[in-house]
């Protein structure tokens, strides 16, 4: 890729710079979900700037973000129209409480919030990251649950699916079921109902998913028929299960456990964390198959991914069981400190405002095409097991043999070798586990997106190769 210096400092000093920052990075910072024995200073790629679909590091060379700077942004980085938004809300206030009062920009986004998510959902809850958006439901679902005006104590358990990953924080892991991240916290979690999930490529049932009939949905009636009276939420990441490694569900499924759902008096909550704000092709996932959840959580895209800010939303419903005198305490005591900050949400406003200006969501339909046909040549690849699409969320799950399916030992890091190795060609990129995520903001060009994906064969092709 082009290299060129954004600085009028001289090279040599611009390299001493970026080597002392390195040796500083590695002495004081903990990196998230790094294994910081393994982390050296060459691997620190220290990001100085952003522009369209680009990041820049502090020597000046250009990368492709293939993984929307982990799945966040949308229209890429230093959108004149967000840049905007945020700088003249800077210029108002910064921040000021949601707690007793408000702010412009908190309440036109929760309008614009209500206006675009499914029906029913017209209660908006802010917080800053999706783990918190996902507390918040949970929370909210249980307290319903005891307070409404014909209560049902004995709802206090969440249904929740194999692979999920709904955020960090305890009460999100407790409806985690990704072994590798949540295993060793089992302790210190609620105990609720782990269901297995549609993961296709390696069904638990070892059915074939051209005439399986979606059999493994049995699982979930069993388990719901039984457990109904003590199940307060199923919660569920819609269409895709993202940080599993971008496992799609067979369509229909997302209705059938809102069907289900519906029959046995159990709330769904839909995490759109990851697929909300275009990433499946349509603005949200549940509009593909017509879903109306009880709570929806968002974030990651909300602010085009420029700044931390989430949201949680109900229905009427579950709202109006939250209302009473003063002294019932049916009040919702929950709120984090920056909660509604105005800076996120005129962000916030400025994404949904270029989704309309731009026609992004007509223009992505094309390139969502060109993808699928680029990703068609990854098959020819002696260790692709499986390619997953839906929209612009895209796994490439390696193997070792895929006969058998056999996965690579863990300690071949396969899928950190891979984006090593695109990383040298100009493409960040960031894999889970063996999975190869392409994720790339909305607004990539047709070119970009034929970068993007040779880079990423190539890589495949020389790691696999060794
Ligand atoms: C990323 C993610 C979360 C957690 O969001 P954070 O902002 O990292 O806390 C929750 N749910 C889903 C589906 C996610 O992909």
């Amino acid at each position: 890729m082009e290299t060129k210096s954004f600085y009028k400092e001289p090279i040599t000093s611009l390299r001493n710079r970026h080597h002392q920052l390195a040796e500083t990075d590695k002495e004081f910072v903990w990196h998230p979900f790094t294994q910081m024995l393994d982390y050296t200073e060459q691997d620190s790629l220290i990001i100085v700037e952003g522009k369209g679909n680009h990041l820049i590091d502090i020597d000046g060379k250009r990368y492709l973000d293939g993984v929307s700077s982990l799945w966040v942004n949308v229209h890429g980085h230093q959108h004149p129209e967000i840049n905007k938004a945020i700088i003249s809300q800077v210029n108002k206030i910064s921040h000021s409480t949601m707690l007793g009062t408000t702010n412009v920009p908190a309440i036109e986004l929760a309008q614009r919030l209500v206006e675009i998510t499914p029906p029913g959902l017209n209660k908006v809850f802010y917080s800053e990251c999706g783990a918190t958006a996902v507390e918040i439901g949970l929370k909210i679902a249980f307290q319903y649950w005891q307070q409404r005006s014909n209560p049902k104590p004995k709802k206090t358990k969440f249904a929740c699916l194999q692979n999920a990953y709904h955020g960090d924080t305890l009460g999100a892991v407790s409806v985690g079921g990704i072994e590798l991240f949540h295993n060793l916290y089992k302790p210190l979690l609620t105990k609720n109902i782990c269901i297995p999930s549609a993961y296709c490529y390696r069904c638990f049932l070892s059915k074939d998913p051209e005439d399986c009939q979606m059999a493994c949905f049995e699982e979930i009636e069993r388990i719901l028929e039984k457990h109904h009276e003590e199940i307060a939420a199923f919660i569920m990441e819609p269409l895709v299960q993202g940080a599993a490694g971008m496992i799609v569900a067979p369509p229909g499924y997302l209705k059938k456990v809102s069907d289900i759902c519906k029959q046995y008096e159990i709330l769904l909550i839909a995490d759109e964390v990851a697929v909300g704000f275009g990433r499946t092709g349509r603005m949200f996932a549940c509009e593909h198959e017509n879903v109306s959840p009880d709570i929806m959580t968002m974030g990651k895209g909300i602010t085009g991914g420029y700044l931390p800010l989430a949201a949680t939303l109900a229905n009427d419903k579950i709202y109006e069981a939250f209302l009473g005198e003063h002294e019932e305490l049916k009040t919702f005591f929950h709120g984090h400190t920056y909660t509604g900050n105005p800076v996120t949400c005129a962000a916030a406003l400025a994404n949904l405002e270029i989704f309309e200006k731009e026609e992004t969501l007509a223009k992505l339909q094309g390139k969502i095409a060109l993808l699928t046909q680029h990703l068609k040549k990854f098959e020819a690849l002696k260790h692709v097991g499986e390619i997953r699409q839906k929209g612009f969320m895209v796994g490439i799950e390696l193997v070792s043999d895929t006969i058998t399916k056999e996965p690579y030992p863990i300690e071949d890091k396969i899928g950190i070798r891979v984006i090593m190795e695109a990383r040298k060609h100009g493409l960040v990129i960031r894999p889970l586990g063996d999975v190869i995520v392409l994720m790339p903001p909305l607004s990539i060009t047709e070119d970009e997106l034929t970068v993007l994906t040779d880079v990423t064969f190539d890589a495949i092709k020389k790691v696999t190769a060794g």
